[in-house]
């Protein structure tokens, strides 16, 4: 494995990206518009600048890492040589399939192809390329350069060779891999995904608000952040998203997705990423305000 290309220069992409290429892999990172590959660098930048302030890694090292990464809008010249590929795109099983379909075409025959979905079925995405059993789920955690978890998603057709394969890689990342089975959300988002919604049906109820929500999950179950909170990290979007995977996937109303959610991703408010969801980002990522819109209630 040298050449990594990463589909997605979002909150995950640019995360992935940004691992590999500080362990010295050449990295292509895919978006659709330029602007987009620039924020997702200038994201990369700044995290790297947190490593060094940390004293964790040098200035030179950062330098080495940026040169790793080649950014392009060129599907084809950006994955015609990838040992492997990491899809972080939008989660949107029309989009996938759609972008599986093509790297069947555009990259080589040995190049083993991953998903980093947080719930769409591997062999769904799988059964729209001609190497299924190449196809595997490698599931960072948010933000990438900090979590340990990846968590490893076989599908039905995935080979041992390709797992044992996207194992040792992992762990060459320093992560620790987790294997699981390819059923709707895996394992860590069908198990996150109804502790979220159920705070946001808690706080649509009017049980408490946003910092009282965060707070009581926070100080009582030691979580390092609140479900609310955790959600506009996320991506409301994405939470959306994830639930109705579930709620389809598994035919159960426990997993409906609460209508709050479903108007806030409606109306644009997305959380950090589109500067409010159940605070406010005007001032920067980190959460100091709950957003004006529940400070109304
Ligand atoms: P995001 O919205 O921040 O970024 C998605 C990026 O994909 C965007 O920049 C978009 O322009 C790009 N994209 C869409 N279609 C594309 C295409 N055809 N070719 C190239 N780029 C394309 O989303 P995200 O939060 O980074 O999520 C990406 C994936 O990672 C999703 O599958 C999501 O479920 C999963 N994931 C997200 C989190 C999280 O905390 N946000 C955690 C784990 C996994």
């Amino acid at each position: 494995m040298k050449n990594i290309t990463v589909i997605g220069a979002g909150t995950m992409g640019n995360g992935i990206a940004h691992v590999f290429a500080q362990k010295g892999y050449a990295v292509h990172l895919v978006d659709t518009k330029q602007e987009l590959l620039e924020r997702g660098l200038l994201t990369i930048s700044k995290n790297l600048d947190r490593q060094i302030a940390k004293g964790t890694i040098t200035e030179s090292e950062k330098e080495q890492t940026l040169k790793n990464i080649h950014a392009t809008t060129d599907f084809n010249t950006g994955t015609a040589h990838a040992d492997l590929v990491v899809e972080a795109a939008t989660e949107n099983l029309e989009i996938k399939l759609k972008i599986f379909s093509e790297l069947c075409a555009s990259t080589p025959a040995h190049t083993i192809l991953a998903s980093n979905t947080s719930s769409i079925s591997i062999t769904r995405i799988a059964a729209a390329t001609r190497r299924p059993d190449k196809v595997i789920g490698m599931h960072f955690m948010n933000p990438v350069p900090i979590m340990k978890l990846v968590e490893i998603v076989r599908g039905y057709n995935t080979s041992d060779e390709t797992t044992k394969t996207i194992t040792e890689l992992s762990k060459a990342l320093d992560k620790i891999p987790v294997p699981c089975n390819d059923y709707p959300g895996f394992v860590s988002n069908r198990i996150l995904m109804p502790m979220i919604n159920e705070a946001i049906i808690t706080l649509h109820e009017g049980v408490a608000g946003v910092e009282e929500i965060d707070s009581i999950m926070r100080l009582g179950m030691a979580h390092p952040m609140g479900p609310l909170q955790l959600a506009d990290f996320i991506g409301l979007d994405v939470c959306l998203a994830i639930l109705r995977v579930l709620f389809d996937g598994l035919g159960n109303p426990k997993y409906a997705p609460c209508p709050l959610l479903i108007n806030m991703v409606t109306a644009g408010k997305l959380g950090v990423k589109s500067g409010e969801g159940f605070y406010d980002y005007s001032e920067g990522p980190k959460a100091s305000k709950v957003s004006p819109m529940f400070l109304k209630k």
